[in-house]
């Protein structure tokens, strides 16, 4: 997500032969949910034009707890089964409460319908508008889902009812363990542009909106070599072989973009802007590769990314970042004309209101990013890259918090550093003014221990 601009029992029943009211469990795989409820896969069938779904949904239950439970806020519930039987299955305040067995894996079908939603909302599907948006918790307006951070889910999607001469961007299957918030989907007059393969053999497109094509092309000028550059330096791209970026209409909002890897979504007044492409580009590393743990956390999603989205232009030879990020984003944030606060208070784990909290706001991308700037300028980039990709390599596909983050950094560097180490997380992180010197601190580039 580009910068915000301008956003609950059933009685648990006997094993499946006897025709039993819960979901047969399947011999797939043994669960270690154990004290948390995991959904694995949720493949999805979406009719556009009917605004009806089919999910079917293969999840381990919490441990004990005899059901399944999914955020269906909006969503009309048709009919729930598995192995072929109907299953009496109970929606509560917003909640789906699928019966189980035992706590092996099961696997189930919902069939339901979904409201349209639109621009005052943007919590779903937006006909009006040609793209869906269920950031950061509102997948329940599209399909089944566990809302919370610390599940990722493997994706199918497929889209029915797409008006005629439109073109619908969406990904088909999703291999690696996605946030419920990155299954996106667009659908407009497109044109599509091949921008190139990475060195990692990611195929890469563009899909832009007619007479945009130099925007497309000028917004993906450098778009390989910094994709290049993230698999490089941090590893491999986890969300399949190929990965576009897709031209959105979100009305008067349509700055920044959105993460939906492997097709992200970026608004038509920046889709030749390559900070912007490139950062929801970096999201397949933090924010969606790495996701967070809580939503506390939101500073190792938007910052680790805001500053690799810097790091990897400048290493490409791209366009250098730093100076408009202090001047157009940190100096506003610093200064009292935009939002500041503490951008890591993760004494809670998801015990903040995030839509209406002011972690949702520049203040997190600029400090976050200042933060590695800064420490990069004391163990020098290379270093700092390197910690970055160990990090992300033990974390992919996983939740983690920021404190771990810093621990890692702490452990791999050295002891005449920590000092300095620690000042810039007390005060980037976890200090609501920012430092006297903000400017300097976060613009300076010291070269030490190699680029
Ligand atoms: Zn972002």
């Amino acid at each position: 997500m580009n910068r915000p601009w301008c956003l609950p029992l059933l009685a648990a029943l006997a094993s499946c032969a006897g025709g039993d009211d819960s979901a047969a469990s399947t011999e797939a795989t043994a669960c270690e949910s154990g004290p948390v409820q995991d959904v694995i896969d949720t493949r999805l069938s979406l009719d556009l034009a009917q605004l009806t779904g089919e999910a079917r949904i293969s999840a381990c239950p919490e441990r004990g707890s005899g059901q399944v439970t999914l955020d269906v806020s909006g969503l009309d519930i048709r009919a729930v089964a598995s192995g072929g039987h109907r299953i009496e299955s109970h929606v509560e305040g917003g909640q789906l409460r699928v019966p189980v067995a035992d706590d092996e894996q099961v696997d189930f079908t919902v069939d339901y319908a979904f409201a349209a939603s639109d621009k005052t909302r943007f919590d779903g599907w937006m006909p009006d508008l040609g793209v869906s948006f269920t950031w950061p918790y509102y997948c329940g307006n599209l399909f089944p889902c566990e809302p919370g951070l610390v599940d990722g889910v493997h994706f199918e999607l497929a889209l029915t009812g797409v008006p005629a001469g439109q073109t619908a961007v969406y990904p088909d299957s999703i291999p690696g363990e996605a946030p419920d918030y990155m299954l996106g989907f667009a659908v407009g007059d497109y044109e599509k542009m091949d921008v190139g393969r990475s060195d990692g053999g990611v195929k890469i497109s563009a899909w832009h909106f007619p007479g945009q094509a130099q925007a497309a092309r000028d917004g993906t000028a450098n778009m390989v070599d910094v994709f290049s550059f993230y698999e490089r330096t941090y590893g491999p791209y986890s969300f399949g072989p190929v990965a576009g970026t897709v031209q959105v209409d979100w009305g008067i909002d349509s700055w920044g973009g959105m993460e939906h890897h492997p097709y992200v979504h970026v608004g038509k007044w920046d889709f030749g802007d390559e900070e912007a492409q490139n950062h929801e580009m970096g999201h397949a590393w933090y924010g969606d590769g790495v996701r967070i743990a809580c939503w506390e956390d939101f500073v190792l999603s938007e910052g680790t990314n805001t500053y690799i989205t810097a790091r990897a232009l400048e290493q490409v030879g791209g366009p250098e970042q730093w100076d408009y990020y202090v001047d157009d984003f940190l100096t506003p944030t610093c200064t009292g004309r935009d939002v500041n606060t503490i951008v890591l208070p993760d004494q809670t784990c998801n015990e903040i209101d995030f839509v209406h909290h002011d972690l949702w706001s520049l203040a997190t991308y600029m400090k976050g990013a200042c933060f590695y700037e800064e420490v990069g300028d004391v163990i020098g980039p290379a270093a700092l890259d390197a910690i970055i990709g160990e990090f992300y390599q033990q974390n992919v596909g996983k939740a983690a918090r920021m404190q771990d983050m810093i621990d890692l950094i702490v452990a791999r560097s050295g002891e005449g550093d920590r000092a300095a180490i620690e000042s810039a997380v007390t005060d980037w992180l976890r200090t609501e003014a920012c430092p006297e010197d903000y400017a300097e601190r976060c613009r300076a580039r010291q070269e030490r221990g190699g680029r």
